[in-house]
């Protein structure tokens, strides 16, 4: 197996390998919490998401880190020009901006969940980090790469030889790029700043240069550094953090550790249009993740709609996408519906055995994700799978492993969907609800725990559950399969 991604930098598809064999130290740029969630932010997630869980499916251990901005980024990306989203909201919503990003930050862990979204070890927030960012803006000063001018701090780009590497622009281009903000202070047009002294700013800290606040770039260098050390094996982002913040990242980051590279692959995904044009609020085509969970789309259904397509492809999503989404899903979901009878004996089993075929799509779908993820084919090999399923009649060993790889592909991918219908293995429960019912977990606890008073003869605490679990709209159903949980 050799795992194939695209680097940026490189500008060609690359044989992944992590400085150190077996681990990978990721690091994702993450939300600005200054509005709710849209369907816009999470695509480059998404892809991290993807990312991690096929790294996890080859077996490496993943160290992932997504940051949380909640200070110091600006309108314009650009701390010269444009307010910073978080005290613009502040200031538009009337409230304190640590409320705000407070307030935004909950709907975006909301939103990973909703969304299905393995969890990252860390997700450090800029304004717990400060003394961090402060000591590596120190340290840039200290060794010449950065100067001051009164309370601000700017990167001194003359200091560094790389910069454009990644965005391979030229000097023109970085110049050109530089322009619109017209600085006096700077030595060069491309310098940025570290640290801006602004006794307006609603969200101030000390420093030794002054109280005020630190710049967008300054964050994600010091918080990968502090989770993940001086060299990352994996840096992702969408297609408009390469210029400038990636480039303005490697420039402090390669300046302060004196490492070289500070990432070793580069991984960015393209934007993402909505309804066929870019996502505006002005266009009526601005959808939040918790405005389409009001619409009555799952969060499986909007991930897949959202994650179908191959990252560095740009992606369409519109509702017709989401009502395919929910089709593919379905038929999946009766596929293995049809299996799992088959499995349980409640359906009559045949005589293939599936084995070879099954081993087959494995490979197949793993292939696909092997080779820059290419998530396209690897839902290709999936539908695949569900119409071998459906033209055969499998064994009751042949659907239990097909049920099996199912279950693997919803691991690798996130794509696939619960199980139908889950009998725990003793108890004997067979879940009729949603599987993606937020109470199932308690419903079948409280279950599990009547199952037990009853076998303690408890018949009083027994019947209080019976009383508990239909006043939340659930009942139990006894069944020859087992205790059939049904919502009322
Ligand atoms: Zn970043």
């Amino acid at each position: 197996m050799t795992f194939r991604i695209y680097d940026t930098m490189t500008r060609g598809l690359v044989e992944f390998q992590p400085k150190d064999p077996g681990v990978v130290r990721m690091y994702n740029c993450g939300p600005t919490v200054y509005s709710s969630p849209t369907i816009g932010n999470f695509r480059s997630f998404l892809m991290a998401d993807l990312l991690r869980r096929h790294l996890e499916a080859r077996g490496f251990t993943v160290h992932q880190v997504m940051n949380i901005t909640d200070v110091g980024h600006l309108t314009e990306d650009d701390i010269e020009q444009g307010e910073d989203k978080l005290v613009a909201a502040a200031r538009r919503e009337r409230v304190d901006p640590f409320e705000i990003a407070r307030r935004y930050e909950k709907e975006f862990f909301e939103a990973l969940e909703i969304l299905h979204f393995r969890k990252a070890e860390e997700y450090p927030r800029a304004t717990e980090h400060i003394a961090e960012m402060i000591e590596m803006i120190q340290g840039l000063l200290d060794k010449g790469h950065a100067y001051r001018v009164g309370g601000n701090v700017y990167f001194d780009e003359e200091s560094f030889a790389g910069f454009g590497k990644l965005s391979h622009k030229n000097l023109d281009e970085l110049l050109e790029g530089a322009r619109v903000a017209v600085n006096e202070e700077k030595k060069d047009p491309r310098d940025f700043a570290l640290w801006k002294t602004d006794e307006k700013h609603l969200m101030q800290w000390d420093a030794p240069w002054g109280r005020g606040f630190p710049g967008w770039h300054i964050e994600c260098s010091a918080m990968s550094r502090k989770y993940l050390g001086d060299e990352l094996d994996i840096h992702t982002g969408g297609e408009d953090n390469i210029f400038p913040h990636h480039e303005c990242e490697i420039a402090q980051s390669e300046s302060f550790t004196g490492k070289k590279p500070f990432v070793r692959y580069w991984v960015h995904c393209r934007h993402l249009l909505v309804e066929g044009k870019k996502m505006s609020k002005s266009l009526g085509n601005y959808y939040t993740i918790q405005d389409l969970v009001r619409e009555g789309w799952t969060g499986r259904e909007i991930r897949v709609a959202l994650g179908r397509v191959h990252y560095r492809q740009p992606v369409n999503f519109t509702k017709e996408s989401l009502a395919e989404a929910r089709k593919g899903l379905q038929r999946i979901h009766e596929a293995r519906a049809r299996l799992l009878r088959i499995a349980k004996g409640l359906e009559e089993a045949g005589e293939e055995a599936l084995g070879p075929r099954l081993e087959n799509a494995r490979e197949e779908f793993g292939k696909a994700l092997d080779e820059d993820l290419n998530i396209s084919a690897a839902m290709a090999v999936l539908f695949e799978l569900v119409s071998l399923v459906n033209r055969s009649k499998p064994s009751r060993r042949g659907a239990e492993e097909a049920l099996a790889l199912f279950r693997a592909f919803e691991d690798w991918t996130g794509m696939v969907g619960e199980e139908p219908e889950v009998q725990s293995d003793e108890e004997g429960f067979v879940w009729m609800a949603d599987a993606e019912d937020p109470k199932r977990s308690e419903v079948l606890g409280l279950a599990k725990e009547r199952a037990m008073a009853k076998a303690k003869k408890d018949y009083q605490r027994a019947d209080e559950i019976r009383d508990q679990l239909a006043r939340m709209g659930y009942r139990l159903v006894d069944t020859a399969e087992g205790i059939r949980i049904e919502k009322v």
